[in-house]
């Protein structure tokens, strides 16, 4: 048997059973009627999980970077105005993909753990094409305000869009009624399928914005124009070819999706709360302290955790030891000062136990003694209820 390790970082994440099945079918052909059928049902549950019945989803093979590539790409021209409001790594590489488009790019950030102040984002947003906003930055596990957000760019006449790769199907996300154009994510985080598949939902706003545009989508593989007559063809069921879409992810995508509809969107963001408190509970009882400056803007999909005086990023190797993978930091100025772990997709108390009972022992294998092993498991299990105290 192969080393069975319980993977906690913030995607890939842990993958169902009925997920790992759909993967192991025998080979199916891309214009195979049970896989069109299968691609069109992904197309009608994803605008389940956007929670924007209207808009026009994209499912693409590829990662979640080409997920903001296919966005942006399809929207701005060069020497357009584009604000990123940033707040870590994934904010700055979207800065990044628009400079590359020749879009003239203005990043609106604030220090580490915190988001940025509406009003310098409203400011900035005066006269721009669009606006970019990571939803929950992996990098730090802050989560943005995305309805004030939008609503402020909404105002000042400009497209948003927003990167939901690591908040898509855990935070609560309501693609139309905040009235977000454009929301792109990736298979392998919240959705809780197998990576490979970019995912972009498209509202009717932004698919004229496309249609609009002055200069042609420079790359081929991203233009809107190639794909959306395979996705509608798909959605009818009659498939059409442009490029081989990745037939076994897009079954795993279909069993994944049907959980997360089956499940219903607001009881999953619930859950997904209900979780992130429990781990914060934990962390506060074993005295460490989160990157996010204020409860209010922690993810509810991740912990970013700053390791305790005299610890350092060999704990992640610790954690490894107790049967749980972590990740380290990733924030350009802080990485070497913090963890990550990732609670999305199934995560449930069983799991939330097991990581703090583990993080906790590796500590106290890093001859840390700030707190007893056992307090930050007791803390997590009195959040997440169910139990009983003795009488
Ligand atoms: C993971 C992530 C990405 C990049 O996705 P890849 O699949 O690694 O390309 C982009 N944005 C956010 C917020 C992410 O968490």
């Amino acid at each position: 048997m192969p080393e069975r390790t319980l993977l906690m970082i913030p995607g890939p994440i842990e993958l169902d059973a009925e997920v790992l099945a759909a993967l192991a079918r025998p080979q199916l052909g891309h214009m195979d009627p049970a896989v069109a059928q299968a691609f069109g049902r992904v197309l009608g549950r994803a605008r389940e999980v956007f929670l924007a019945p209207g808009a026009q989803p994209f499912v693409v093979a590829g990662s979640g970077t080409l997920a903001m590539e296919l966005a942006v790409a399809n929207l701005v021209d060069p020497g357009e105005r584009a604000v990123v409001v940033n707040t870590g790594y994934f904010s700055d590489r979207m800065a990044t993909i628009l400079e590359r488009l020749g879009a003239k790019v203005e990043s609106v950030g604030a220090r580490a753990g915190e988001v940025p102040a509406l009003d310098e984002v409203a400011r900035a947003v005066d006269g721009a094409k669009l606006l970019t906003i990571t939803h929950v930055d992996t990098s730090t596990g802050v989560r943005a305000p995305v309805e004030a957000v939008a609503k402020a760019a909404r105002a000042a006449g400009a497209l948003v869009v927003v990167d939901g790769v690591c908040s898509v199907g855990g935070e609560e996300l309501r693609q139309e009624a905040w009235d977000v154009d454009v929301v792109l994510t990736a298979s392998q985080k919240a959705l809780g399928a197998p990576p490979g598949l970019a995912v972009v939902m498209v509202g009717a706003r932004a698919m004229a914005a496309w249609r609009a545009k002055q200069h042609r989508v420079p790359s081929l593989y991203l233009d809107f124009g190639e794909w959306l007559p395979v996705m509608e063809a798909y959605e009818r069921g009659a498939p059409v070819y442009f490029a081989t879409p990745a037939v076994n992810l897009l079954l795993a995508l279909d069993a994944s999706l049907g959980q997360l509809v089956a499940e219903g969107m607001d009881a999953r963001f619930a859950r997904h709360a209900r979780v992130a408190r429990a781990f914060r509970a934990a962390w506060r009882a074993m005295g460490l302290t989160m990157l996010p400056a204020r409860e209010e803007v922690a993810a509810h999909t991740l912990s970013a955790v700053y390791y305790p005086e005299g610890v350092d990023a060999g704990l992640v190797g610790r954690v490894r030891a107790e049967g749980v993978a972590i990740a380290g930091g990733l924030h350009p100025a802080l990485k070497a000062k913090y963890f990550r772990v990732g609670h999305m997709g199934g995560t449930r108390a069983g799991e939330v136990l097991a990581v703090v009972g583990a993080v906790e022992r590796a500590l106290a294998a890093s001859g840390w003694r700030g707190a007893s092993v056992g307090e930050g498991v007791a803390a997590a299990a009195r959040e997440l209820g169910g139990g009983h105290t003795r009488t």
